[in-house]
């Protein structure tokens, strides 16, 4: 575990845990968990998702289930505004508009409620990583659906070689770790 003070991109790169064949095999599985249990580089990664907004700069932060959840939540504490989950299918309790989508392993439908974010609102999208685009692809149409303003897609890991930006055309796209 790191004790530095003023942890780097590097820093992060070098706690993020690679786990094959997780949760099948072929899969490089990305564990975050290394990060988030070390305070300074956790703060570190809000720092970076959030250092072009300031509070007033954003209405509300929109994290993905499960993981999207840890990083958007606390941006969202930092910059001020309102948290928003999109869920996997069958979690949020009230009227819900619903997208399907494949990803690296499988297939999944998410959600986000009907009254998330006001039309015009001004979001940033958060998860965690980046694979083939078709988690935040959904989400972004999700938020188009409701009227809101993506300012920009970010996440803390993007595996590049899986152009999950293609899916995120027309919006800014940040990651902070990329494979
Ligand atoms: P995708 O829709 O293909 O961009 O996949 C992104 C979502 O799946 C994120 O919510 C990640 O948490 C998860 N995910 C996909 N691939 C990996 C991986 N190699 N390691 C960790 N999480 C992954």
């Amino acid at each position: 575990m790191t004790t530095l003070a003023n942890p780097t991109l590097q820093d992060l790169e070098n706690a993020i845990r690679n786990v094959p064949d997780f949760p099948q095999p072929g899969i490089q599985f990305k564990d975050i968990t290394t990060v988030l249990q070390n305070g300074l580089l956790f703060a570190k990664c809000i720092d970076e998702l959030t250092n072009d907004y300031k509070p007033g700069d954003v209405d509300a932060i929109v994290g993905i289930d499960a993981r999207g959840f840890i990083f958007a939540a606390a941006a969202a504490y930092k910059l001020q505004c309102g948290f928003v989950p999109v869920r996997k299918k069958g979690k949020l309790p009230y009227q819900v508009f619903e997208q399907s989508y494949s990803l690296e392993y499988g297939d999944n439908t998410i959600a986000i409620h009907t009254d998330a974010v006001h039309k015009g609102s001004r979001v940033l999208l958060i998860d965690d990583l980046l694979a083939t685009g078709g988690t935040a692809g959904a989400a972004a149409e999700l938020l188009n659906k409701l009227g809101a303003q993506i300012l920009e897609c970010s996440f803390f890991i993007e595996l590049k070689f899986l152009n999950g930006r293609d899916k995120l055309k027309g919006f800014p796209v940040r990651s902070l770790v990329t494979y």
